[in-house]
């Protein structure tokens, strides 16, 4: 079994052919991507309407995050192992490239604890980080 599949099924998820497809072309991208960027993959394979459910759906079981990019455009990436249907818990860093738009999600060594004032309750910190790409640079 390949990763993809191995992550719908570990999800309760049926192995579709789009879901499947998902993944894989986001596994084998650095950055996240973007509907346009899938839709080109699909190439007329998926309709828009199917790929944007298979989307909700992976966001929602705590396989994929969204985080839109600087240009306003949502964009879609891989979850680490610890999300699940209820939480979101991708503790890395988003780096958007000022010259492609691209986001890539980074690991980081140390991530940051706050101090809240009291009455305050986190329930996530958001690190992002502009600059440029490897690609760009
Ligand atoms: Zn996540
Ligand atoms: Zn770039
Ligand atoms: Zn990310």
């Amino acid at each position: 079994m390949d990763r993809s599949a191995h992550l719908l099924s570990e999800h309760g998820l049926k192995n579709t052919p789009v879901r499947r497809k998902v993944l894989s072309f986001m596994e084998e991208r650095k950055h996240a991507v973007s509907h346009a960027e899938l839709e080109g993959a699909f190439n007329g394979d998926a309709d828009r309407v199917t790929l944007y459910r298979a989307l909700n759906t992976l966001e929602e079981k705590g396989i994929v995050h969204k985080v839109l990019g600087r240009d306003g455009i949502a964009r879609y990436a891989l979850c680490q192992d610890d999300c699940t249907v209820h939480r979101h818990d991708d503790q890395h860093l988003h780096f958007h490239c000022n010259t492609c738009m691209n986001v890539f999600c980074l690991a980081v060594d140390d991530y940051p604890e706050v101090n809240l004032p009291a009455g305050f309750m986190l329930s996530k910190i958001q690190l992002s980080a502009e600059g440029i790409c490897d690609n760009c640079k």
